[in-house]
């Protein structure tokens, strides 16, 4: 009797206490919940489409245009670079490698023109963010990456209404309509995830770019060797040669 009390009890531990990458995520949706209500946020909407998913952490439609968020629950130093395959975090001279999140957001503005094409060219502004503990090492000049507590101003610098409200409303209807949440839907996007990745780390093994399938080759750079697509500057693939 006593076990299963402490089953259900571990279960509803994990449900209940959400890891540290869903809790950065839900204060940076407090935020946006904070901002005027001319700003609509959608959180965690996952798209599928042709068998590939994707998930985008918030959306804000405004008059000013539609930002998309990926939030980063990462504390630490944070090194990175616009175009490297993955960024370090050192915590305490602990380093730990993830995933270039601009890139990942990149991702994220392709997929929603695809889905909002009908609407023109209408303006997706990318922005990461960080725990408001994390010290980002790096600056960054085409991308807006920041710490949570800069994240309203970074989206209030924006002030040219370019999206009345009919169309605001429309784009709304279009992301709602075509996305989905919930935890199995949650589940099935981190399989599909890992599966691209697995396939991205064999192509780098095998020397060829996991982007467009040209040769790699090896290069030295400043800070120290990395391969690089042969087929720059039209894909800008790189990863660190310690990270293969
Ligand atoms: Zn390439």
């Amino acid at each position: 009797m006593f076990v299963v009390f402490l089953v259900v009890l571990a279960i509803a531990v994990y449900f209940y206490f959400p890891n540290k990458g869903k809790r950065a995520e839900m204060m940076v949706q407090n935020k946006l919940n904070n901002l005027p209500d001319e700003y609509f946020s959608i959180y965690n909407a996952l798209f599928e489409n042709n068998g590939r998913s994707t998930q985008i952490d918030h959306i804000v439609v405004s008059p000013y245009g539609v930002f998309v968020i990926e939030t980063k629950g990462y504390k630490g130093w944070i090194y990175g670079g616009e175009n490297v395959e993955y960024w370090t975090q050192n915590i305490y001279g602990k380093k730990t490698r993830f995933y270039n999140p601009i890139i990942q957001n990149e991702g994220h503005v392709r997929f929603l023109s695809y889905l909002l094409r009908d609407f023109g060219n209408i303006p997706i502004i990318p922005i990461v963010v960080f725990n408001n503990e994390a010290t980002i090492k790096t600056e960054f000049e085409n991308h807006i990456v920041v710490n949570r507590k800069r994240l309203k101003r970074a989206i209030r610098r924006y002030r040219n209404e370019v999206l009345s409200a009919e169309v605001q409303k429309k784009i709304i209807d279009v992301i709602e309509s075509n996305s989905r949440t919930g935890s199995s839907a949650e589940r099935h996007h981190i399989r599909n995830v890992r599966n691209r990745e697995r396939q991205s780390v064999r192509d780098v093994r095998n020397g060829k770019c996991p982007r467009c399938g040209s040769d790699l080759v090896l290069r030295r750079g400043k800070y120290g060797d990395f391969y690089g697509c042969s087929n720059y500057p039209n894909c800008r693939f790189l990863i660190n040669k310690r990270d293969v």
